[in-house]
């Protein structure tokens, strides 16, 4: 661990930034000269010169992009694979955590909120690595953590990171695996009741009523039978049933009767609708179903997976005036923030 954190210290973090855009093309814009970036295949272009990379002249960048434009710190590195650029922003640690926390927090939190939210995202870069087999350690969805430059970085998200310096959430002296989420809808869920085979003694459900503010705490909405069946990639479906709920109120399995008689975990049966039909059909898998005429009503509560960290939660206890370490001792139970 420590090892890592020194390597980490000395290298920066790696992002690969704008990976969803699929930039073709895009202006690299380093102290006042503009470089036009293009990818054709698998060759890079700079101002219709090939070459194999571009690497920007020193620390600090903007890129612009159709009508779109966005500043970094650190450098960046770009080649070409399959007619896309790939950007990879090297910058400093604490650079990108005032950045992540700014675009992860809910708008206007009390710095008490910010600070345990960099907490878990400085813990997350040295525990949650999903790019082993690529040339960066994150990217910049929420898939890792979201990340936008310095779109996002604040006096307050600055203020965060430098009282927060060296700081992990670890348990039994080991850093913790992290997971958060948005909105709890009133009580966190265990990992188990989303991701079976995921168990910490910490990612357990808590009761959470400091999120009741959040626009995501209890939500309902209608999908029709058609909506569902194409989405399943059935032909019809005339019924849906909740088998078993967890005691965090998460559906575990449910059933769905139409030309197929099928059960999907609730979580894998989220992932589906949401992907196939919009992040706002069903919020969570906390959540009941009846049926309506053609239609399904799903009335729920929260947004995301429930797991850990609830960031209107948070909120809400900062607003009270409880701090950073009191806030993460809530979502993870047993644990504790020391400083590397
Ligand atoms: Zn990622």
């Amino acid at each position: 661990m420590l090892s890592i954190k020194l390597i980490m210290m000395i290298v920066g973090v790696n992002v690969n930034i704008l990976s969803s855009h699929h930039l073709e093309e895009a202006a690299v814009i380093v102290d006042g000269h503009k470089d036009i970036l293009k990818a054709r295949r698998s060759n890079l272009y700079v101002n219709e010169k090939s070459s194999e990379r571009y690497r920007s002249p020193s620390e600090g960048f903007s890129i612009e992009w159709k009508d779109k434009s966005r500043s970094y710190e650190g450098s960046l590195e770009v080649w070409a694979e399959d007619g896309e650029l790939i950007l990879v922003n090297k910058v400093e640690e604490d650079a990108y955590l005032a950045s992540v926390v700014g675009a992860e927090m809910v708008p206007g939190a009390e710095l008490e909120a910010l600070k345990a939210q960099v907490v878990l995202c400085r813990t997350f870069i040295y525990t949650g690595c999903r790019h082993q087999d690529e040339p960066w350690d994150l990217c910049d969805l929420t898939h890792c953590q979201s990340y936008r430059g310095l779109e996002t970085v604040t006096a307050a998200t600055g203020k965060a990171v430098a009282e927060t310096e060296g700081m992990f959430l670890t348990y039994h002296g080991e850093p913790c695996k992290i997971y958060y989420h948005s909105t709890s809808g009133g009580r966190t869920a265990d990992a188990r009741s989303i991701w079976p085979d995921e168990y910490a003694p910490y990612l357990r459900s808590v009761p959470d009523h400091y999120c009741s503010a959040s626009p995501h705490y209890s939500w309902r909405y209608t999908l029709t039978s058609s909506q569902i069946a194409q989405a399943l990639d059935i032909t019809h479906v005339s019924d849906i049933e909740v088998v078993e709920s967890a005691p965090d109120n998460r559906v575990i399995e449910i059933r769905i009767r139409g030309s197929e008689s099928v059960i999907y975990l609730g979580w894998q049966f989220r992932m589906i609708m949401t992907r196939k039909l919009g992040w706002g059909t069903l919020k969570s898998s906390w959540f009941e179903v009846h049926k309506d005429g053609e239609g399904f009503i799903f009335t729920g509560h929260g947004l995301g997976h429930g797991v850990g960290f609830s960031q209107w939660g948070a909120a809400g206890m900062a607003d009270d005036g409880a701090g950073f370490k009191e806030i993460l001792a809530h979502y993870y139970p047993g644990t504790e923030v020391k400083r590397w």
